[in-house]
């Protein structure tokens, strides 16, 4: 008898597969839109609330019999497919997975374990190991209490808000263990034995870990230990990095897996190479300096910062208060154990950082673009003095995107009639994307005006909602709302977390030169901003209030706006409707940056510094390139000069390139940079690509296998 199609659809719900299927989604959104929104759209709460018999008449009714069947067969085949990439390239893989660590996963909005860049890119890279069936499985922390929402008061100040994530409306399964109970695994803490649960979540063909302190058995403030990302002070900090290191590597163990690499996604994790080097010296016998370099010919390392505040550093007592007993238990002396964190091991005033922990306990490491790579050899050298600069044994891995995460369906749809049908599973290939020159040039232009008039649709419903919870009883707020925004101004997106190197407000250096830019009639400009401030970061705060006050502003009112509490579904929005994003980082404090990335899949072009991968993506003809690259000295200098040097572009080049139009309204010029977009960096910077290097360059070397192109 056929499955039923309420089961079916359960078994689409229990893998977050979905997510990077825009097919499966419109099927639960066809089946009740109004619930489907009221549900905040999560598969599980979705059908609890319709009985199964009441699925079946509906699916029937609306002829959504087809695209369930279809739905549920492209999962059973995904999952169950021999041919991957994978099976042919991964080799010892296949037997020991590599476990891939990392303090954020960003793999929908409804599961906020993500704070920004590091998050999203841990879930691109779980996807596309599992689009390309690479082994590996994800280990990382549930925080019920997520990351926070962003609400701005009525002076446009950041405040931060932590709801409780609905577990049960996830697709979270506890981990058990043998016994059939809930497994628990235990971390050593100075106020006691903590438990920490496990929890399993499918993503495609690759599992991700996440523990959780939660549990009945531990202390009150225990038990909050994981409540939030980046929440607490040092001291959560720490504890939570035991969790994460000692704990998942226990998870590990306990469900089963026996990794042969393992990849800590910056240093946050790095706790787990002590777990193994203890492990090593108490199970297996041997000596420090051995168990050190057994760890590390398994470990690599990615590093993803140059801000000096990015690397997480733990002053002596703390670090002594936590780890006091590891040294005690193995025999070693302070210095051993905390010299692997330290420049000068001898140094018991340094502090212990978690990065030098990572770098001296990998065996490769690497930056995620060419110029960060640079930087990075030269911030590190201090580790290896009698090595030159170049030297340095770091490399780079350039980051890239998950396609399917983050193309839209209106690209999507043309690229599938005119690039190939076997485009999506060759995304790496140059050759894959060469029929994006074929696409006319009205076409392609229609996909993305669709796209850009959704995102305008978009951010007034928002600004609509935001007006009404500031002034509810305002009666002109609507109005306002509604008015907000053209469709037909050249518009441009900016989001992203509001540290302030990224300079959110360079563009408002000069406003009355901004004012007669977004002013004029007949080539009208309108900005769209968001973003979240650290909740610690005033300054980061400031920028945003600034962003704000200044789309208060009667000259500015309409045409700058900003859209609150940015998350992975505003950034899918403006990433696919907005027709220039800008990036204006102080180069090359951006050390890759990859938002960038998901606006070029879509057709939009890049305004940005040479900084992260825009140092190394600009060709001259597939974007726009702010400045020349050049540093000067003095911070203040070098901020006037990229502000001239934006305007000038604006004024000069975009701008007029923009209104260029032929008799049919298409802007011809543009529509061809678009195409040079796609076609010169698509098949670069995805994450396909990304993690095939991960495993040519250190998972096949880390797991003992050979590779034609070693680090
Ligand atoms: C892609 C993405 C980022 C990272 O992009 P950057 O260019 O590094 O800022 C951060 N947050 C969200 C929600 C994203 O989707």
């Amino acid at each position: 008898m056929a499955t039923p199609l309420a089961d079916k659809l359960r078994y689409l719900a229990g893998n977050l597969f979905w997510t990077w299927h825009p097919e499966i989604i419109g099927v639960f959104r066809d089946l009740d839109p109004d619930l489907w929104k009221q549900v905040n759209f999560s598969p599980l709460a979705f059908l609890r609330a319709i009985p199964a018999d009441e699925i079946d008449r509906r699916s029937l009714n609306l002829n959504l019999e087809s695209r369930i069947n279809f739905a549920y067969h492209r999962l059973t085949e995904y999952l169950a497919a021999e041919h991957t990439w994978a099976r042919f390239h991964a080799g010892p893989l296949n037997y020991r997975p590599v476990a891939y660590f990392s303090a954020e996963f960003g793999i929908h909005e409804s599961l906020p374990i993500y704070s920004g860049g590091l998050g999203v890119l841990a879930g691109d890279h779980l996807k596309s190991a599992s689009d390309l069936g690479v082994p590996l499985v994800g280990v990382g922390l549930l925080y019920h209490q997520g990351y926070f929402r962003q609400i701005l008061n009525a002076d446009g100040w950041q405040t931060e808000e932590y709801g409780f994530m609905p577990i049960d409306d996830l697709p979270l399964q506890p981990a058990l263990g043998p016994d059939g109970k809930l497994l628990e695994v235990a971390v050593e803490l100075p106020t006691g034995r903590l438990g920490a649960r496990v929890w399993r979540a499918e993503v495609g063909r690759t599992t991700l870990l996440l523990l959780d302190s939660d549990v009945p058995g531990n202390s009150p403030s225990d038990r909050e230990l994981t409540a939030r990302l980046y929440g607490g002070d040092r001291r959560i900090r720490i504890r939570q990095e035991l969790i994460l290191g000692f704990g998942g590597l226990r998870a590990l163990r306990a469900c089963g897996f026996d990794p042969g690499a393992y990849h800590l996604n910056e240093g946050h994790s790095a706790f787990v190479t002590l777990e193994r080097i203890r492990e090593r010296m108490e199970v297996d016998g041997m000596s420090f300096d051995d168990a050190v370099r057994d760890t590390a010919l398994h470990t690599v390392f990615t590093t993803h910062t140059p801000v000096e505040a990015g690397h997480d550093r733990f002053n002596p007592d703390l670090i002594e208060e936590h780890l006091g007993w590891l040294h005690d238990r193995l025999h070693i002396s302070r210095e051993q154990l905390f010299g692997l964190g330290r420049v000068n091991p001898g140094d018991g005033a340094e502090p212990f950082c978690m990065t030098i922990l990572a770098l001296k306990a990998s065996r490769s490491a690497n930056a995620v673009s060419a110029l960060h790579g640079h930087v990075s050899r030269r911030m590190w050298n201090k580790l290896w003095p009698a090595r030159e600069e170049r030297e340095v044994p770091i490399g780079h891995i350039t980051n890239g995107v998950h396609v399917h995460s983050w193309l839209s369906s209106s690209m999507i749809k043309v690229f599938e009639r005119h690039v190939g049908e076997r485009w999506a599973q060759r995304l790496c290939h140059r050759d894959a994307w060469e029929g994006v020159e074929k696409i006319g040039d009205l076409e392609l232009w229609e996909a993305h005006l669709y796209e850009k008039h959704k995102l305008v649709e978009f951010a007034r419903k928002r600004l609509a909602d935001q007006e009404a919870r500031r002034a509810p009883h305002d009666p002109s707020a609507p109005a306002r709302a509604a008015r907000a925004l053209t469709r037909g101004a050249l518009t441009i997106g900016f989001a992203r977390r509001y540290a302030t190197y990224k300079r959110a407000t360079l563009l408002f250096r000069d406003p009355d030169r901004l004012a007669k830019i977004l002013g004029n009639k007949q080539r009208p400009v309108q900005l769209i901003y968001a973003g979240k401030a650290h909740p610690q970061d005033d300054g980061g705060k400031r920028l945003i209030q600034h962003v704000v006050q200044l789309s208060r502003d009667p000259r500015f009112a309409g045409r700058v706006v900003f859209v609150e509490d940015y998350d992975l579904g505003v950034g899918r929005h403006m990433v696919q409707g907005v027709d220039v994003w800008l990036n204006n980082p102080v180069r090359p404090l951006e050390a890759c940056g990859t938002s960038g990335q998901k606006v070029l899949l879509n057709g939009g072009l890049n305004m940005s510094i040479l900084d992260g991968w825009w140092a190394e993506a600009y060709d001259g003809g597939n974007g726009f390139a702010i400045g020349t690259g050049d540093v000067h000295a003095r911070a203040e200098v070098q901020e006037e000069r990229d502000a001239l040097a934006l305007y000038d572009l604006l004024e000069k080049q975009v701008i007029p390139m923009y209104f260029d139009r032929s008799p049919e309204d298409v802007p011809v010029r543009w529509v061809a940079r678009m195409k040079n977009a796609i076609t010169s960096m698509a098949w670069k910077f995805n994450a396909d690509r990304m993690v095939m290097d991960y495993l040519e360059k250190c998972y096949l070397p880390a797991s003992g296998g050979i590779s034609a192109r070693m680090p």
